[in-house]
């Protein structure tokens, strides 16, 4: 098998690697008892760091079949390297949706579960893995095990936010959720500011999808400008004509494809500033409301495929952390400022609400988490460095799935059932058959 170059959706770190694709779980078991080497499974490579990186590489995307579509209770179980797009095709036409979506449609079911990713309706329906009914895990002790939230939950718990360490995740039984259309009521509203920001996530909070795009380059009584939509799947009333024709039409927008790496000087702050005004802007309204499709609510950064090149060769770290409630809005303040006073605006600032959530290694907590993207350059790593002080002591974390340069320390202190989490590993991949260059960095596996 030859070697290829491999990162994830930074860019950042790259490296070269030995990609093994298999179509049968006796394949995987072949492979993984003749190689003497740590693997580690590998859904869509959307994950923006180095959680899905190691030398060896064990990619589950030709082990995508779905097995089984209960149309009537809307139950479904697939191979682990179906994608959220080859799902919502099969599904949506029957009236039913995945139950949590991230905000792209291109990662695989397993990458759903070893991330435990969370999307716009966190407050109000969890994490991907709450409505998993049961999958197959082939630990790193050999076995395939099956585990639920009820039974060999120890397993289900340790792998659900566990990046692939306690094992490949294989067959997967799941929940959907049934819709009456394929569209979104949505609704955005603008916010001046931060305080205005946070009065509208707690006014609109019984919508079930929330999310607010936050200009970063704004200051003093600004920072924090904004802009709040919220939605809910659309009835047939809400409908347009036109779309009342296909109510569950399936919705397919690839518009553009990024040709090329931009150069590192394409994205500056002069280009962020302006773009981000121009999209305040475009809102011109403090209120606009309509019915979208999925794609248009969920998904619009799918329309440019490998809008990632944006950001040059180098590559981009995103930088996503969680705040508890009672600190979410002093820290964000101080982290918008602190952004700021460096120069460093981001291109995309997501800001969503987190309701409760208590598993061993999932990331959300309730309270608010901001997902930054910055472009790899001289003085980031330390800046981020000072920024994870400040999250540490609001007594927040990072997200696993977009970290490609967190301390080990700074994990340990993140979550506080780390340790657990690390003995679990242990129990059920005692040899380190499946690691990866971010557990090795993190402590893990070492
Ligand atoms: C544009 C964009 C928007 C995003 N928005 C969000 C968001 O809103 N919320 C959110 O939570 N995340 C978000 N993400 C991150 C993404 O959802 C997660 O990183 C997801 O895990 C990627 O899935 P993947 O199939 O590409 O897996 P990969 O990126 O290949 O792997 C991710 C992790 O899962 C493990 N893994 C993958 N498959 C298996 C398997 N079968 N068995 C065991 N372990 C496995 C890998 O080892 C790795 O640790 C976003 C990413 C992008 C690019």
């Amino acid at each position: 098998m030859s070697l290829q170059e491999v990162s994830n959706w930074g860019n950042y770190p790259k490296m070269e690697a030995e990609v093994k694709t298999f179509s049968e779980v006796s394949e995987a078991e072949a492979y993984l008892s003749g190689t003497k080497v740590p693997v580690i499974p590998r859904g869509n490579g959307r994950c923006y760091g180095d959680a899905s990186l190691e030398e060896h590489i064990l990619s589950t995307l030709r082990y995508d079949k779905l097995l089984e579509f209960d149309r009537e209770q809307g139950i479904l179980e697939c191979q682990s390297g179906i994608t959220l797009d080859q799902v919502l095709e099969v599904v949506v036409p029957s009236g039913w949706f995945v139950p949590v979506t991230p905000g792209t449609k291109f990662i695989t079911v397993g990458g759903a579960i070893a991330s435990d990713v969370h999307g716009k309706n966190h407050h109000a329906e969890g994490c991907f893995a709450d409505h998993v009914l049961e999958m197959d895990v082939l630990t790193g002790t050999g076995e395939l095990i099956t585990c639920g939230p009820s039974f060999q939950q120890e397993l289900f718990e340790a792998t659900r936010g566990g990046m692939g360490l306690t094992g490949l995740i294989t067959r997967v039984h799941f929940k959907l959720k049934p819709v009456r259309s394929s569209y979104i009521y949505q609704k955005q509203i603008k916010a001046r500011n931060l305080d205005e920001a946070f009065d509208l996530f707690q006014e609109y909070k019984d919508y079930t999808y929330s999310v607010s795009w936050i200009d970063c380059f704004q200051t003093g009584k600004d920072l924090g400008r904004s802009i709040l939509m919220v939605g809910e799947h659309a009835e047939l009333e809400e409908l347009s004509a036109s779309q009342k024709r296909d109510p569950l039409k399936v919705h397919d927008k690839r518009l553009l494809t990024m040709p090329v790496y931009l150069p590192g000087m394409a994205l500056n702050p002069l280009s962020i500033r302006s773009f981000n005004f121009l999209y305040y802007l475009k809102n011109t309204k403090k209120l606009q409301e309509g019915t979208v499709d999925y794609n248009g609510f969920f998904y619009p950064l799918d329309a440019i495929l490998e809008w990632n090149k944006m950001y040059g060769r180098k590559g981009f770290v995103q930088y996503q952390f969680v705040l508890p409630m009672e600190t979410s809005r002093k820290g964000l303040e101080d982290i918008l400022n602190r952004i700021n006073a460096k120069g460093l605006g981001s291109f995309l600032a997501v800001l969503k609400l987190f309701g409760k959530q208590d598993n061993l290694i999932s990331f959300p907590m309730e309270g608010y988490t901001l997902a930054l993207d910055f472009p790899v350059r001289d003085g980031l790593f330390p800046f981020l460095d000072e920024l994870d002080k400040v999250v540490h002591d609001l007594g927040g974390r990072l997200y696993l799935s977009k970290d490609a340069r967190m301390s080990k320390e700074a994990f340990l202190q993140g979550y506080p059932r780390a340790e657990e989490f690390i003995r679990l590993v242990k129990k059920y991949n005692p040899q380190n058959t499946y690691n990866s260059i971010q557990a090795k960095r993190l402590g893990i596996t070492t």
